[in-house]
C-alpha cells in the first residue's frame, strides 16, 4: 500500500516536471555574453594565444627547412573574416543579427579593422620568404574592396587572394577551400600553416598544421 502511494507521489513529481522543456538562455543575455567576451579582452587574448602557437610552429618549420635538400617554396593560407580582419564593429551595429543584405553591405565597405596578432605573423612570414595566400568565403564581387581593405590594414604585397565563385552552391565552404589549397600546391608550394576561425576553413588536410581561432559570433558550415 505504502509502495503504491510512493509510486503515485513520484510519478506526480516527475510527470509534472518532465512536461517542461529546458528553456534556452535569454537572447539578450547571450548578446551581453558576446559583448563581454570582446570588451573584457578575452577574445583578443584567445586570438593571440592561437597565433602564438602558429608562430611557434612557423619558426621551427623555417629553421628545419635549412636542412632540406630539394626545397619547395613555403606558403601560409589565411582566412580573412575573423582571422585577418575583424567584422566586430559591424556585428555590434547589427546587434549580432541583421539581414543577408545588411551583412553583404557591411562586407562591401572595405573598412574592417585588422586582427593584430595575425598581421604580426604575416609580417614575420613575409620577412622570411614564406608566401601568404588569402582564401576567403567572400565572393568575387568583393575583390576590389577586399584588396583595398587588406592593404589598408597592413597586409602588403600579398601573394594571392582566392575568392569564392559567385555561382558556388555547396552547403559547406569546405570543398571550395580544399580545392583552393590544392591549386596553391599545384603551383609548387608546400602549405605549412592553414589558419581560420571556422572548422570548414580547416577540414580536408592540404596543410601541415591547422589552427582554429575562436568565433562565437557566427557559424559557416
Ligand atoms: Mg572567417
Amino acid at each position: 500500500m505504502y509502495k503504491k502511494i510512493l509510486l503515485v507521489f513520484l510519478l506526480s513529481i516527475f510527470g509534472a516536471t518532465s512536461s517542461f522543456a529546458l528553456e534556452p538562455k535569454n537572447l539578450d543575455l547571450v548578446k551581453a555574453d558576446l559583448r563581454h567576451y570582446h570588451d573584457s579582452g578575452a577574445y583578443p587574448n584567445d586570438q593571440t594565444k592561437v597565433i602564438d602557437r602558429a608562430m611557434e610552429y612557423l619558426k621551427t618549420r623555417i629553421a628545419s627547412e635549412k636542412f632540406v635538400k630539394h626545397k619547395k617554396p613555403l606558403a601560409i593560407v589565411l582566412d580573412i573574416d575573423e582571422t585577418a580582419l575583424s567584422n566586430y564593429p559591424d556585428m555590434l551595429e547589427l546587434s549580432f543579427g541583421g539581414t543577408f543584405n545588411d551583412i553583404i553591405n557591411a562586407e562591401g565597405k572595405g573598412a574592417d579593422p585588422v586582427i593584430q596578432p595575425t598581421l604580426n605573423l604575416y609580417r614575420y612570414a613575409k620577412a622570411n620568404n614564406v608566401a601568404i595566400f588569402f582564401v576567403t568565403g567572400r565572393t568575387e564581387r568583393f575583390r576590389e574592396a577586399t584588396l583595398k581593405n587588406l592593404e589598408q590594414a597592413g597586409y602588403k604585397d600579398i601573394d594571392g587572394l582566392i575568392l569564392k565563385p559567385e555561382n558556388y552552391r555547396d552547403h559547406s565552404a569546405a570543398p571550395y577551400k580544399i580545392a583552393a589549397r590544392k591549386t596553391i600546391e599545384s603551383q609548387g608550394y608546400t602549405i605549412v600553416l592553414n589558419i581560420g576561425d571556422q572548422k570548414s576553413d580547416l577540414l580536408g588536410k592540404h596543410a601541415e598544421k591547422t589552427f582554429k581561432l575562436p568565433n562565437p559570433y557566427y557559424l559557416i558550415p
